[in-house]
């Protein structure tokens, strides 16, 4: 493929798009903006706002790292413990990592 100006002026373009996106979604992390919505799905503040690998992917089990149970909910394929593990640890369901 040809690498013309348009190209690069659209790769440009594009790469100052991600930028800004990043920048937005630690400014949500710090401000901690969605805190009732994070609690409510037992997910830190790195995985809601950073790691988008977490949360709306296809049905899957996974097993709790802590108690072995199968992980039934639809909502992610990452899950590390189950969100009763979670909420008697507190921890986030999606890294294992402790809640903010
Ligand atoms: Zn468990
Ligand atoms: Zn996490």
């Amino acid at each position: 493929m040809e690498w013309t100006n348009k190209n690069i002026k659209s790769k440009t373009n594009s790469n100052k798009m991600k930028y800004q996106h990043s920048k937005d979604m630690i400014q949500h992390y710090e401000m901690d903006d969605e805190k009732e919505n994070r609690d409510k799905s037992m997910v830190c503040k790195y995985c809601f706002y950073l790691r988008s690998v977490c949360g709306f992917s296809a049905m899957t089990t996974s097993y709790c790292g802590i108690c072995e149970e199968p992980i039934l909910n639809g909502s992610s394929d990452t899950n590390i413990v189950c969100d009763k593990c979670a909420g008697n640890k507190d921890l986030c369901t999606c890294c294992g990592g402790e809640m903010d």
